[in-house]
């Protein structure tokens, strides 16, 4: 291929038919979700009030290899595979030597990589008699994601949108609305957990825990209903590897392998989707790329936070998973990165930062934003407030590339797009965005109340 090019595309019938599980291949695997009452671990069983039983099957599995559904690929191929960029004219203008790649998962009919574990979580659903996913959304985009997946499938969908991103952002409601979902604000009074927060905090911005919390409560007791998650869990990182095995593909086709991959992780699965093929290659010995997350300042369950059991929502319906967390009970700072505000980090992601194979950082929202429309000015595409968080990240390394003239190749996934998003560019526009402090004591609080297990 000559060097000019500004994507690169895969045929539909280059698409991988296969997710990708890093499991097995890693030196040692992750500790096993426990039981809440007994700290014993968990088996299938326990999860099945809230999950189908293919997908249970796909969170413990050890195989490394899972086909796709051909009833999924031919959903994918309504957007997959999805084009790889190559950003020339940010490239340019940060006068860098490094060349930046982004893997772009906004052209997918929600907007973002959601669809891509949406889509077969609805599948398994259907096959398995489920009429009716409970959900919760952080920043709108896995529920639109979900709403468009049900849809497919002819399964009803409920949804507890976290309240400051109901307020920040109405038309996602409606996208959601548009695909036949019912949506609630959360804290909402529809839930026991709902209910306990409004009388604690009437004005309560909700958060993805407690929203988890009101949706699982939900499905629990309906045997036609189950719950689904967008992020965190094995099945969903497992899914979303197919960002990585494209990516990989494209990568080879322009004869290029990453020496720097980047991405933002809320609960870790567009960065696990991303990373994880990456990371098979260089345990195999056939690369040996950084690989980083980027995670917000005022949220920053990695960098910050402690890795020990907890709960996956404020309620403590969940089980116990071993995570980075910053105590399930903390509500982060309304950021406008909505989809990065989650206490815990995905229990795979957690552990393979612990086993040091992969590091972490935070940054402060105004860099995102600045770095964002420094991106968009150049390369078009106006981002989503959490891959801002990839680019200021990938810029920043683009910037250390220029001082010491390291050609590097960056790879990053831009994992979705913001024109749902632009009443937070209009405060950033407009001088009104505010970068949130550390929230120290609110974090101390929050860990007080995580579990101590003998
Ligand atoms: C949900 C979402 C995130 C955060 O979730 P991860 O599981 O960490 O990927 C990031 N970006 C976008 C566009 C999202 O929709």
């Amino acid at each position: 291929m000559a060097d000019d090019y500004s994507k690169v595309l895969l045929d539909e019938s280059e698409m991988p038919t296969q997710w990708y599980n890093v499991i097995p291949d890693l030196p040692e695997p992750p500790p096993p979700p426990l039981h809440p009452g007994t700290h014993e671990p968990i088996g299938p069983d326990d999860l099945a009030p809230l999950f189908p039983m293919a997908l249970i099957m796909q969170e413990v599995s050890t195989d490394s290899y899972i086909d796709i559904p051909g009833e999924v690929l031919d959903i994918y191929k309504l957007w997959r595979p999805t084009p790889l960029l190559r950003a020339r004219r940010l490239e340019k203008a940060l006068d860098t030597p490094a060349k930046i790649f982004l893997k772009y998962e906004g052209g997918s009919p929600a907007g973002s990589h959601k669809p891509n574990t949406a889509v077969p979580q609805a599948f398994y659903n259907a096959q398995e008699g489920v009429k009716r996913l409970t959900t919760e959304t952080g920043a709108g985009q896995w529920g639109s994601a979900l709403a468009f997946a049900t849809a497919q499938y002819g399964l009803d969908c409920e949804v507890w949108q976290v309240r400051a991103s109901y307020d920040q952002k109405p038309y996602r409601k409606t996208m959601m609305e548009i695909w036949g979902a019912n949506v609630h604000p959360s804290p909402s009074d529809l839930t026991a957990a709902g209910r306990a927060v409004l009388a604690a905090d009437p004005d309560s911005p909700g958060s993805l825990g407690i929203a988890i919390s009101e949706a699982v409560e939900q499905a629990g007791p309906d045997p036609d209903t189950r719950y689904a998650l967008g992020s965190v869990l094995n099945h969903v990182l497992l899914h979303q590897t197919i960002i990585g095995e494209e990516a990989l593909l494209q990568l080879a086709k322009v004869e290029e392998t990453p020496d720097v991959l980047v991405g933002c992780t809320g609960g870790g699965s567009n960065f696990g989707g991303l990373s994880f093929p990456f990371l098979r290659e260089k345990l195999a010995g056939r690369m040996n790329p950084t690989i980083r997350c980027v995670e917000p300042a005022s949220c920053p369950s990695l960098t910050r936070g402690e890795y020990r059991y907890d709960f996956g929502d404020t309620g403590q319906l969940t089980p116990l998973v071993k995570m980075h967390t910053l105590g399930h009970s903390f509500v982060p700072d309304p950021i406008h990165a909505g989809g990065l505000r989650y206490h815990g980090m995905a229990p795979l992601v957690s552990h393979i930062y612990e086993l040091g194979l992969v590091e972490a950082e935070s940054i402060h929202q105004t860099e995102c934003f600045a770095a964002a429309i420094q991106f968009a000015k150049s390369e078009g595409i106006v981002p989503a407030p959490e891959p801002t968080h990839a680019i200021a990240a990938a810029i920043r390394e683009a910037l250390r590339c220029k001082e010491s003239g390291e050609e590097k190749v960056i790879l990053t996934a831009l994992c979705g797009h913001g024109h749902l998003d632009l009443a937070s560019y209009e405060q950033y526009l407009a001088g009104q965005l505010v970068d949130y402090d550390y929230p120290e004591e609110k974090i101390s609080a929050a860990m007080a109340q995580v579990p101590v297990l003998g």
